[in-house]
């Protein structure tokens, strides 16, 4: 497991900065994000500090699919509204021109019913 000391996401998962949990296990945490764009939106990542997609290789397989696996249930259980007429989005930010600010790999799973305040 690596962790970045200096990492805002590190730092949340080891209980250093508060966050609104939805869902940890050994390898997977996953939180509300503190600016929500839609009546749903958490964040899903990987407990081990991976920078981004960028930097992900065949030996993350497993736990990308996990992270892929989990979202749709995570997200019936924070109140995204079933599909095909509810659903979600997932979002991977990766790099200053993919709009990513925080430097630790997470998927932004969104939902709930529109207008949302971005997206
Ligand atoms: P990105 O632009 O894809 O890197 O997204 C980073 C996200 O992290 C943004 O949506 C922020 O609102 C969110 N964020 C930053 N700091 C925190 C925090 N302390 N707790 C929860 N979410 C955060
Ligand atoms: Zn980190």
């Amino acid at each position: 497991m690596t962790v970045d000391s200096a990492c805002i996401f590190c730092k949340i998962i080891a209980g250093k900065i508060p966050s609104r949990k939805v869902y940890e296990d050994d390898e997977i945490f996953a939180f509300h994000d503190i600016h929500p764009w839609a009546p749903v939106h958490f964040m899903l990542i990987p407990k081990s500090h991976i920078p981004s997609m960028a930097q992900v290789g065949p030996e993350h397989e497993a736990l990308m699919g996990r992270m892929l696996v989990l979202a749709p249930r995570l997200a019936l259980q924070e109140g995204c509204n079933p599909y095909p007429q509810g659903g979600f989005r997932i979002l991977c930010n990766t790099g200053a021109q993919g709009g990513q600010e925080v430097q630790h790999l997470h998927l932004h799973v969104m939902g709930g019913p529109r207008p949302w305040l971005k997206g």
